[in-house]
C-alpha cells in the first residue's frame, strides 16, 4: 500500500489520525488562502517558503503532537467530529442501534479512567502469566501465536496477501519483525542519537518491568535481554530501502519447506495455534531472517525468550495500563517524535475506537460530513487525471510504442474507491463490554488478526478498503491496482467545493496524480493490470526508466532534512516520482479543463489560474515539525519534508518558471531537470 503521507509508525502507532489542538480555538482555517503567502520572498527563489511562509509563521505545533500539517489541520477537526458521534453514543442503554451501542461502550470503556487505576495490572496478569508457564521451547510458541492473536508480533510477522504471481488469490506471507524500536538501523549504528534511543529503550523496558513486580535488578537485566534478542533480530532484518524491491520479497515456497527454513519456530504448531486455513504455499518475504533467527532461538535461554515475549504483550497494552506505565511509554516516545505532552485520553479513545471499529464509526462519520456532491465531483476529477496521464504516456520522449501500450492498458484497469466501502465489515461477533477496556482492547485485536488469517486460501476480497472512512490520507494499491480516497481527505485544504477549480487540481487532483503514478514507479511498475508481479517492460525502456529515476533520487538525495542530515533518495523514489509525476499530471488535467470551457480564465486574487494551481499544490505541504520526529522520519519515512514536497517537484517544471517567470540561475529552476513521468 502506498499511501501519501506516513501513517502506521510500528506497534507504537503514531497514525494519521492522531493530532491536535487542546481546547483553544483553531489558528487559522484549514483551508487554501492568500493570507498564508509570504510576499517578502520570491518565489523563484523558494517557493515553499513564499507559499506556505505565513502559515509557518502563524501555527504553532500543538503540545501533544510531534508536527502540524494540512493533514493534521484535518485531523483535528475529525477527532471534534468523532468525539461528538462517541460521546452521544456511549451514552443510553439498549435503545441504542447496533452500531451505537458498540462504538459507544468502546469509547465508554476507554474513558473510564477510574476502572483502569483501580484495576492495576490485572486485566492483562493472565496473559503475563501464560507466556511465563511456557515450560520449553515448542509451548513458547504457543502463547507467542495467542500473543500475535491478541496484539503485538514478537519474533516474526504473520499475516495475509495477494498472491504476487495470482493477485486473484491470498496467500499466507511470514515475514522479518519483532522489533521495538522503528528500524534495524536503530539497533546497529551507534551515533549519538541512535546511541540515545537505545537508552530511551532501556529504560521504558526497565520501568514497565519493575512496574509490573520485577526488582529494580532484574527489570535491569531484563531490559539487556530485550534488547539483546532484537538487536540480533535487526541484524537478520533486510534495509527497507532494499525491500522496496517486490522481487527481493518474492520467495513463495512449500509449507514444509518454510518449517524446514527455521525448526526451531515449530511453525506447523504455529499456524495450527493461529486457526491458519490450510495451505499448501506460503510467502516467505525474507529467507536469511528465519534462517538466523533460528539460531537466535537455540543460543538464547527460555527464560530470555520469555522475558522478549512478555516485553512485547506490556508495550502493546502500555497505553491502557494504568498511569505510571502511559508515562513511561510517553517518555519513549519523546525520545522518537519530541512532542512536548502525551495526548490527552479523549483523543487516544477516539483513535482507540477508530482502530477497533473503523468501518461501524465510519457510517457514522459519514452520515454526518460527506455527501453525494462530493462523490461525483471527486469521480469527475480522477477521470480528468486519467486522461491526462494517458495523453503524459502518449507524449513521452523516452518509452517505445510497445511499452506504452502496456502501460495505457494497466492505466485502463486502475479502479477507484471514494469515501467508504460499498459493504461495510460486520462486527456483530466483537464482544463490546462496558468498563472492559483491556478486554475490548484484545478482542478487537483478535478479531481483526482472525479476520487477516481467515482470509489465507480464499479468492481476494475486491471490495474491501485498507483505510477507514475518517481517514486523512489516500493510497494506491499495486495488488488492487486502485486508488482509494477515504471521505477524510475530501475536505479542505485538500478538496474546497467553495474555492475555485486551479486551486482544486493543485491540491486533490495532485492527490490524485501522484496515487495514480504510483502504478507506475519503481514499486507500482513491477505489477500488471491485474495486480500480479510481472514485467511488462522491453528491456530498453526499463533502462531509460531507471535512468530517469536515478535522477529523482540524485536530486533528493542532496535535500537537508534536519541539521546535517540528508534525505534518503532511493527510499523516498516512489514518493518523489509520484509527486513529479502527480503535478505534471494534474497541471495537464486543469489546461485540458480552461481550453475545453472555452473561456479566457481570468485573475482571482491577483493570480493566474497555473499560478493559484501551484499554490493549491504547496498548500497541501505547509509544515511544521519537531527536529526528533524529523530524524525520525529521515530513517523511515518513504515520504519527503513538505518543504522538499514542494521544491523538489516545481524545480523540475518548466511549468511552474513559465507561471512564475523564472530565470535560469533562480533556485526554482534547476540545472537538471529531472523527469520521468
Ligand atoms: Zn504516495
Amino acid at each position: 500500500m502506498r499511501s501519501i503521507l506516513w501513517c502506521a509508525l510500528l506497534s507504537i502507532a503514531l497514525c494519521a489520525v492522531s493530532l491536535a489542538q487542546t481546547s483553544e480555538p483553531a489558528q487559522h482555517k484549514a483551508g487554501f488562502s492568500i493570507d498564508n503567502i509570504d510576499k517578502s520572498v520570491d518565489p523563484c527563489m523558494d517557493f515553499y517558503q513564499y507559499a506556505c511562509g505565513n502559515w509557518i509563521k502563524n501555527t504553532q505545533i500543538p503540545p501533544d503532537r510531534p508536527d502540524m500539517d494540512s493533514f493534521g489541520e484535518v485531523e483535528e477537526q475529525n477527532l471534534l467530529v468523532l468525539r461528538d458521534i462517541l460521546e452521544k453514543a456511549s451514552k443510553g442503554g439498549s435503545e441504542r442501534d447496533a452500531i451505537d451501542q458498540k462504538i459507544g461502550d468502546y469509547y465508554g470503556a476507554c474513558m473510564d479512567e477510574s476502572a483502569v487505576e483501580a484495576k492495576g495490572i490485572a486485566p492483562l496478569k493472565p496473559e503475563l502469566d501464560q507466556i511465563a508457564a511456557a515450560k520449553d521451547k515448542q509451548a513458547l510458541i504457543d502463547v507467542i501465536a495467542r500473543v500475535q492473536l491478541i496484539g503485538p508480533s514478537p519474533l516474526f510477522n504473520f499475516y495475509s496477501s495477494p498472491d504476487f504471481h495470482n493477485a486473484d488469490m491470498v496467500i499466507a506471507y511470514i515475514d522479518q519483525g519483532g522489533l521495538t524500536l522503528p528500524d534495524r538501523n536503530y539497533y546497529i549504528k551507534d551515533d549519538a542519537k541512535m546511541v540515545g534511543i537505545r537508552k530511551a529503550l532501556s529504560d521504558y523496558i526497565t520501568t514497565a518491568f519493575t512496574l509490573s513486580g520485577q526488582s529494580a535488578q532484574q527489570a535491569a537485566e531484563s531490559a539487556k535481554t530485550v534488547l539483546d534478542i532484537e538487536t540480533a533480530l535487526a541484524k537478520a532484518s533486510m534495509d527497507r530501502t532494499v525491500r522496496r524491491d517486490p522481487k527481493v520479497r518474492d520467495h513463495k515456497m512449500s509449507r514444509e519447506e518454510a518449517i524446514g527454513l527455521a525448526p526451531n519456530f515449530y511453525l506447523a504448531r504455529f499456524f495450527k495455534d493461529v486457526d491458519s486455513p490450510t495451505f499448501s504455499d506460503l510467502n516467505v518475504s525474507n529467507p536469511d531472517f528465519f534462517k538466523q533467527v533460528n539460531d537466535v532461538v537455540a543460543s538464547q535461554s527460555l527464560d530470555s525468550l520469555k522475558t522478549y515475549v512478555q516485553w512485547h504483550m506490556l508495550a502493546g497494552a502500555a497505553k491502557w495500563l494504568p498511569k505510571p506505565y502511559v508515562e513511561a511509554r510517553f517518555k519513549f516516545r519523546q525520545a522518537l517524535f519530541g512532542q512536548a505532552e502525551d495526548q490527552p485520553r479523549w483523543k487516544k479513545c477516539v483513535e482507540a475506537t477508530d482502530e477497533a471499529l473503523g468501518e461501524a464509526l465510519g457510517q457514522r462519520y459519514v452520515e454526518r460530513t460527506f455527501g453525494a456532491e462530493g462523490k461525483q465531483r471527486m469521480l469527475t476529477m480522477v477521470d480528468a487525471l486519467e486522461k491526462a496521464l494517458d495523453q503524459d504516456i502518449t507524449g513521452l520522449p523516452w518509452m517505445t510504442e510497445e511499452t506504452k501500450k502496456q502501460a495505457k492498458i494497466k492505466l485502463e484497469a486502475i479502479r477507484n474507491k471514494i469515501g467508504y466501502p460499498d459493504v461495510w465489515r460486520d462486527y456483530s461477533k466483537l464482544e463490546v463490554k462496558q468498563g472492559d477496556l483491556m478486554g475490548n482492547f484484545l478482542r478487537a485485536n483478535e478479531f481483526e488478526s482472525r479476520r487477516q488469517i481467515a482470509k489465507i486460501s480464499k479468492p481476494l476480497d475486491r471490495k474491501e478498503w485498507e483505510m477507514t472512512p475518517p481517514t486523512v490520507n489516500a493510497y494506491y494499491s499495486g495488488s488492487f491496482n486502485e486508488i482509494v480516497f477515504p471521505a477524510g481527505i475530501l475536505q479542505p485544504p485538500f478538496f474546497d467545493k467553495s474555492m475555485d477549480e486551479y486551486v482544486n487540481f493543485g491540491s486533490i487532483g495532485a492527490v490524485i496524480g501522484h496515487e495514480l503514478t504510483h502504478g507506475f514507479d519503481d514499486q507500482g511498475r513491477k505489477f500488471d493490470p491485474k495486480g500480479n508481479l510481472r514485467d511488462w517492460w522491453t528491456e530498453q525502456d526499463g533502462k531509460e526508466f531507471e535512468k530517469r529515476a536515478s535522477c529523482v533520487a540524485n536530486e533528493y538525495s542532496n535535500f537537508v532534512a534536519v541539521d546535517d542530515l540528508k534525505l534518503n533518495g532511493k527510499l523516498t523514489l516512489g514518493e518523489n516520482t509520484a509527486d513529479n509525476g502527480g503535478a505534471r499530471i494534474a497541471l495537464m488535467a486543469l489546461e485540458n479543463m480552461i481550453r475545453e470551457s472555452g473561456k479566457t480564465p481570468e485573475k482571482i486574487d491577483g493570480y493566474t489560474p497555473e499560478q493559484r494551481y501551484f499554490l493549491g499544490f504547496a498548500r497541501v505541504w505547509c509544515e511544521k515539525r519537531t527536529p526528533e520526529y524529523s530524524r525520525t522520519l529521515v530513517n523511515i519515512d518513504p515520504h519527503s519534508p513538505g518543504r522538499f514536497r514542494t521544491n523538489g517537484v516545481v524545480e523540475n517544471m518548466p511549468e511552474f518558471q513559465k507561471a512564475w517567470g523564472c530565470k535560469t540561475g533562480q533556485a526554482m529552476v534547476s540545472p537538471n531537470m529531472c523527469r520521468v513521468w
